[in-house]
């Protein structure tokens, strides 16, 4: 028979759109996980994706070209135009991601704070609904939609409230937060109660969904079970899928010769010298201050290496609309010029920052010719960065120095280096470690995560949460 329809719906397109000319748009793919993840998946179900495509379009003729461009990729956007800044920048990303990240509310002085809560509040209602009246537009039935992310947690309700038949499933792909400060969020009861109303529920870790389950009990007052959340009789199931990436693509392009070159030209350019390479979005979550602390104390510490080891560090630039962000710029510009002061010479200096991104096959032989990742942050759902480097040490073995405060680090403790970002003499330590560690001590611990990147890859996470979704609604559908 057919394939079922399933609806992935995310904030973003997997395919960004550019404007060439009047009416004409390039339409570039994005493979991040998420997108890999649903490769798989895509084989079993019809999937289309809905998200907003990257570009603010008006026009309605222009409109109707670009969703007739993005129809031949299976895409369908969310024109969310003059919503997108108070939505994304302002309710998504300066007030939910902080939050769920643990690091609190904003603080500003002004009495203007209230309003401007109260509209980025709105506009986030508002996109939740434009999301909505795509949805209805293309929906069929039978068709199961996946929300994902903090951007879309009133969807779910939305849909449900549509059509109580809708199969609904919600992946979160950040940290859900201790209740102690998920409770600060004034609009925490109606953000809960709407994502319940999902049939499943998913977390990468297991820290995140047992936080979920206890800040519903604690705020909602309902029931946790082994199973997720009941309210009155109602089983919302909670699980736990931990993403991965597609560890094939990664083992596949160190292998090519364009890369091997820049691979060689890497390793001369950085000859009688180890690598310690950092690869994060510029965010505070990433923890990049404390990075440079822990690596300015090791240098302080250990004279010997000054000269013998550098650190790379692509601070991919990210969410310049906020305006934390842009001072989290200069305070890393700041550390970086102390620590090159400090220990550079004429010839030579410690560490080599870069504000920008690099493409899919330099970043593979920045992997593969590193002889240390290090990973510090404070907070962060997965971090997929952690799984690429090992999938690009089949060769080399190096290790992974990687925060106990990301997702990952209950993946890859075992074989990874686990610091403390916040402890300076932890991530000083390790990084020694790291860098004298024995041969055969560096291929156990690679040996352990390269299994693990393998085995949990983000098809598996895909499958796996489809799969489950389908069982739990089989439940649902059988208890009426
Ligand atoms: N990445 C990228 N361009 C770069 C450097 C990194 O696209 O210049 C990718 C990287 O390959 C990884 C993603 O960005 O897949 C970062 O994912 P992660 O889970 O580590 O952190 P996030 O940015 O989602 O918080």
């Amino acid at each position: 028979g057919e394939r079922p329809r399933l609806l992935v719906v995310a904030n973003r397109l997997p395919v960004s759109a550019k404007r060439t000319g009047e009416n004409s748009w390039s339409l570039e793919m994005s493979p991040g996980g998420l997108v890999s993840g649903l490769l798989g998946v895509a084989a079993q179900f019809d999937t289309k994706w809905v998200g907003w495509p990257g570009v603010d379009v008006y026009d309605e003729v222009e409109k109707r070209a670009l969703s007739k461009a993005l129809a031949e990729m299976k895409c369908i956007p969310v024109f969310l135009n003059e919503v997108f800044d108070q939505y994304y920048n302002g309710y998504c990303n300066g007030i939910l991601w902080p939050i769920l990240h643990h690091m609190g509310l904003p603080q500003e002085d002004d009495n203007d704070t209230n309003k401007t809560f109260q509209t980025q509040y709105d506009a986030y209602k508002r996109a939740n609904r434009m999301f909505l009246d795509v949805i209805i537009d293309n929906y069929e039935e039978g068709d199961i939609v996946w929300c994902h992310d903090y951007h879309l947690m009133f969807l779910p309700q939305y849909l449900k409230e549509y059509n109580n038949k809708i199969k609904v499933g919600w992946f979160l792909h950040s940290p859900f937060p201790s209740s102690e400060v998920y409770k600060t969020l004034p609009s925490r009861s109606e953000l809960l109660r709407s994502v319940l109303t999902s049939d499943l529920l998913g977390f990468h870790t297991y820290d995140f969904a047992r936080h979920f389950v206890s800040t519903c009990t604690r705020i909602l007052g309902v029931e946790g079970t082994q199973e997720g959340v009941v309210d009155h009789g109602r089983v919302t199931r909670v699980a736990v899928f931990p993403l991965g990436i597609d560890p094939d693509r990664f083992i596949r392009t160190c292998k090519l010769p364009e890369v091997r070159q820049q691979m060689n030209e890497l390793k001369e350019r950085f000859a009688g010298k180890k690598v310690i390479l950092g690869v994060d979005r510029l965010d505070m979550i990433k923890g990049i201050p404390q990075k440079f602390l822990g690596f300015e104390k090791f240098l302080e510490e250990n004279p010997n290496w000054r000269d013998k080891v550098v650190l790379v560090q692509i601070a991919v630039p990210t969410r310049n609309g906020v305006p934390e962000y842009r001072k989290l710029k200069n305070q890393a510009h700041g550390l970086v010029g102390r620590i090159n002061g400090r220990f550079g010479s004429v010839t030579s200096l410690p560490i080599h920052h870069l504000d920008c991104s690099v493409d899919f096959n330099y970043l593979c032989a920045l992997y593969a010719i590193a002889d240390v990742m290090l990973v510090t942050s404070l907070r962060d759902g997965m971090n997929l960065v952690s799984y690429e480097f090992i999938a690009c040490q089949e060769a080399k073995k190096g290790v992974l120095v990687l925060s106990e405060f990301a997702g990952a680090g209950q993946s890859l403790g075992a074989g990874a280096l686990l610091v403390n970002p916040w402890d300076v003499t932890e991530v000083s330590s390790a990084i020694k470690e790291a860098l004298n560690m024995s041969v055969e001590e560096r291929e156990t611990r690679h040996r352990v995560n390269f299994q693990y990147v393998k085995t949990y890859s983000a098809k598996k996470w895909g499958d796996d949460f489809m799969r489950e979704l389908n069982e739990t609604v089989t439940e649902s559908e059988m208890q009426i």
